[in-house]
């Protein structure tokens, strides 16, 4: 979804309801409860519970009354553009990390991020023949190993590959816009 027209976007109106993992009683599983570390929101401790893959969905008539309380008091959680710049805001420096940092404030569209080993991220999702600036570090990270995170972001005509290694300075890529 393209954000651009958006006057009043920012990272405070993007931000998204806290979200938990569904878990019932393991002893009596009738009430979803929502799991938050180490115990549920009212209070199971977590040895108790079985958890489920699906998030806590507090509009479900089984949910736990106290839970869904209290998920709805939960702060909520930065959006995909928040984080993403969180991580940008320490890569290496350069006029591209400012222009993507700038974008990223504008509610930029973040198509993808996906994180996987290195040599499957940069063959399946970072489209070299698109780059055209920055990619210079690319070899180094294919050379390195370990995992690699990706994110394909755009804002209008402009597009940016971000490319954050587990072991090594996240730093961000221009890609020709796509046909
Ligand atoms: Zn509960």
């Amino acid at each position: 979804m393209s954000t651009l027209d958006h006057h009043d976007w920012s990272f405070t109106t993007a931000r998204e309801p806290a979200s938990f993992a569904a878990c019932q009683e393991t002893d009596s599983p009738s009430v979803e409860h929502a799991l938050a570390g180490s115990a549920t929101l009212c209070g199971i401790r977590q040895d108790q519970v079985t958890v489920y893959r699906h998030p806590f969905f507090a509009e479900r008539a089984e949910a736990c009354s106290e839970c869904r309380k209290a998920a709805a008091d939960a702060p909520t959680e930065p959006g995909v553009q928040e984080r993403l710049h969180g991580r940008v805001e320490v890569a290496v420096p350069g006029s591209l990390r400012d222009e993507l940092l700038e974008a990223l404030r504008k509610g930029a569209d973040v198509r993808l991020w996906v994180n996987g080993p290195a040599d499957r991220m940069v063959r399946h999702y970072a489209e070299l023949d698109r780059i055209v600036d920055g990619g210079e570090p690319i070899e180094a990270v294919l050379r390195g190993g370990g995992r690699l995170g990706l994110a394909r972001v755009v804002h209008g005509a402009r597009e940016f590959v971000v490319f954050l290694p587990e072991d090594g300075a996240t730093f961000v890529a221009r890609a020709k816009p796509g046909s």
